[in-house]
């Protein structure tokens, strides 16, 4: 079971725990980003486990008829293992959306992977257009990425990037990496037909809301669960299309564990609710 201190970042170990937090969040007018927690899988067995987890997932959110979609990392379908297991792995998650009439993420890992996630989301995305991609805004080469996804149907989540990637491929420190997010934002204002902003911070979706009043471009806020969950509500409260990306499953030690260190708050709060 997971412990109260976590399950405000997780929504619970299994779907039906996950599919009850979705009908919260669409009570409040937040839609919701499914993720199954899973990553760096070397065992294509695990990959194909969570390929058909993804494909029951999809039946549960049709079923259901909820206001939910599913986000899903290329390491979880068996990229570490190969291209080739994490593109079939894709294939069978993407058909199963495509009949369920349910949206898929792909959500964006190290740079070493940036190539094989764009190119299957270019193969899936020409047939498929209920897809979108992350792009990280800390890497150097999102620019010239952001023009050719620019051409293609489906949707681009911008965020500024949870990994650490060496500086030949990416820019460093906070100002530069939110110079950077700025300018990509406004980039896809200008030149895509929707955009996902998926950031915490006050700053950017400040700023989307002005690109939207400056070009017109529809968008979607995007935020993790657990973290400006007030700001959530609030924006979905005065009409903006407002998205929660909601983890949940047993693997959920190690999410935890980052969102735990990445923010002193975080910390001190999970440290008083041990302390009791
Ligand atoms: C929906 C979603 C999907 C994502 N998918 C990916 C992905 O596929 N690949 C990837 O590399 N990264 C992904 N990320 C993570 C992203 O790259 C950043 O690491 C993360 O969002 C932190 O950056 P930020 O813009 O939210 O704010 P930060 O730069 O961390 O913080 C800026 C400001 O935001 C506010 N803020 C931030 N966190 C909190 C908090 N916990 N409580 C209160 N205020 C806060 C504060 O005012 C802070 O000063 C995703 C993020 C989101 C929201």
């Amino acid at each position: 079971m997971i412990p109260p201190v976590a399950n405000n970042f997780v929504a619970g170990e299994d779907a039906p725990a996950a599919l009850d937090h979705v009908r919260e969040l669409n009570a409040d007018g937040v839609g919701a980003i499914l993720n199954l927690l899973g990553e760096h899988y070397d065992d294509p067995a695990k990959a194909a486990d969570d390929a058909a987890a993804y494909c029951d997932l999809v039946d549960d959110i049709a079923d259901a008829g909820v206001d939910a979609c599913i986000s899903v990392k290329p390491s979880q379908l068996g990229i570490d293992v190969g291209e080739d297991v994490f593109r079939e792995n894709l294939a069978d998650v993407v058909a199963r959306a495509e009949v369920r009439g349910v949206f898929v993420w792909l959500d964006m890992e190290d740079h070493t992977t940036t190539d094989a996630t764009l190119d299957a989301f270019e193969h899936h995305v020409t047939d498929h257009a209920a897809m979108g991609v992350c792009v990280q805004a800390n890497l150097r080469r999102t620019r010239e990425d952001l023009e050719r996804l620019v051409e293609l149907p489906g949707t681009v989540r911008l965020v500024k990037g949870a990994y650490d990637p060496p500086k030949e491929v990416a820019y460093r420190g906070k100002a530069t990496v939110n110079e950077r997010y700025r300018e990509e934002l406004e980039y896809l204002f200008e030149h895509a037909d929707h955009v996902a902003v998926g950031s915490h911070d006050p700053e950017m979706v400040g700023y989307a809301l002005d690109l939207h009043d400056e070009y017109g471009t529809e968008f979607e806020i995007q935020m993790l669960m657990g973290v400006r969950e007030e700001a959530q509500f609030q924006l979905a409260e005065a009409g903006y299309d407002v998205n929660q990306y909601v983890p949940y499953g047993d693997k959920w030690l190690s999410y935890f564990y980052r969102r735990v260190r990445e923010r002193k708050e975080n910390a001190l709060f999970a440290l008083r609710a041990i302390l009791g």
